[in-house]
């Protein structure tokens, strides 16, 4: 495996108002402060998150926030096509919130964080009677973080990682 993986999309701490500026725009709603901490609790963090998740993080900033208000910023995050989602190990849905640019992700299986790959990895295979339109990739495998508390795996070694973490308790 020799795809570059970054994180050079994450927001630094810097521009995280302009990033949380720029996505709320980008909903086309009217900005109420649970929908606020809705875009910046997922603006903030690294790991898919569940609806459940976001409205515990959501609602210190902004108590009236409820799960019905979760699904619909989550539907219309999806909508403008800004919403990553994936299963995490808990057999939950983890979501995401992802720039529109096409890109293909890492995600870890332990701690579901969520890693933009830098250089897409596929390029166009040609396919008997079909013309592709696009594509997603999602490479499962663990963080480094996580690939070391699951036995010494060498950070960066992403092929035996994701051999090793084939979720099998789904
Ligand atoms: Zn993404
Ligand atoms: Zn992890
Ligand atoms: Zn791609």
């Amino acid at each position: 495996m020799t795809t570059a993986i970054s994180n050079g999309r994450l927001p630094d701490r810097g521009g995280r108002e302009d990033e949380l500026s720029a996505a709320l725009a980008a909903l086309g709603l009217r900005v109420t402060g649970p929908r606020r901490a809705i875009v910046a609790a997922l603006l903030g963090s690294r790991k898919l998150m569940t609806p459940e998740q976001l409205l515990s993080t959501a609602r210190v900033s902004a108590p009236a926030t409820s799960l019905a208000t979760i699904y619909r910023t989550l539907e219309r995050l999806h909508a403008i096509g800004r919403l990553k989602r994936a299963p995490l190990a808990s057999g939950a849905i983890g979501y995401a919130y992802c720039t529109p640019e096409h890109h293909d992700h890492a995600i870890c299986t332990s701690c579901g964080q969520l890693v933009p790959i830098a250089s897409c990895p596929i390029s166009a295979p040609a396919i008997a009677g079909f013309r592709a339109a696009s594509h997603v990739v999602d490479i499962y495998g663990l963080c480094s973080a996580c690939a070391e508390r699951a036995g010494g795996l060498a950070p960066g070694d992403d092929s035996t990682a994701a051999a090793r973490s084939l979720p099998d308790r789904a």
